[in-house]
């Protein structure tokens, strides 16, 4: 089952979280629901493929459990345009390797992955990672960064968001750890990528979550 990411062409605020997007904001529509950000659809974990490169695109498409076709409304041709895939990073750094071939879509796909590391604050994103590390010493070694800096480009730029997440509240830290458990560890991904519900879905992984969570808060060092 493919999903759908829409990139706006006018103001758009998601529907969950009540943020303004502002204009090309990238949005999914849920029946009855309207506009939700990536954030709330839950594919903010997701890397964006611009199309262009044929093979990349299509083994990066393969190896992707959750993946979402990109669209823009085009006004002089009346009709959406396919900008690309959003896929799993993993899946993405697999197709590269495999399309050897460097291309002008690894180009603009390395330009778009800049952009959004420039956004990270370095100093916020260490004290994410440190205080993740206190709350869950045995979350496994590296881990507490990916949560970190998917936790940074979260809240980045959302005043709403990120006022509550800069005070390092356990319970923000421990949002951002059940988000990554849930899309790692589980067969969440699988279960949307089959068009479940997102909270069917949650529903569905919770047990398996709740016992990882408290596997990585148990005191004791990293295992
Ligand atoms: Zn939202």
């Amino acid at each position: 089952m493919d999903l759908n990411v829409f990139i706006t062409t006018t103001d758009a605020s998601c529907s969950e979280c009540e943020e303004k997007l502002g204009r090309s904001a990238w949005i999914t529509l849920v029946e009855n629901k309207g506009a939700l950000c990536l954030a709330c659809a839950d594919m903010d974990h997701l890397t964006f493929l611009p199309s262009g490169d044929a093979a990349l695109t299509r083994r990066a498409g393969k190896y992707t459990i959750l993946k979402a076709v990109v669209l823009k409304w085009s006004r002089a041709r009346n009709r959406y345009e396919r900008q690309g895939l959003l896929v799993e990073a993993q899946a993405l750094e697999r197709a590269e390797q495999e399309c050897l071939a460097d291309s002008e879509a690894r180009t603009r796909c390395r330009e778009w992955e800049a952009e959004r590391r420039a956004e990270l604050d370095q100093q916020y994103l260490d004290r994410f990672a440190v205080r993740l590390c206190e709350l869950f010493p045995r979350c496994p070694p590296g881990r507490e960064l990916v949560i970190a800096e998917h936790a940074c480009l979260k809240y980045s730029g959302r005043v709403g968001r990120s006022a509550a997440a800069k005070q390092m509240e356990a319970e923000a830290v421990e949002l951002a750890v059940i988000a990554h458990i849930r899309h790692t560890e589980t067969d969440y991904d699988s279960l949307l990528a089959k068009g479940y519900e997102r909270l069917e879905a949650r529903d569905q992984v919770g047990s398996v979550v709740a016992r990882i969570l408290a596997r990585w808060a148990a005191p004791g060092s990293k295992s």
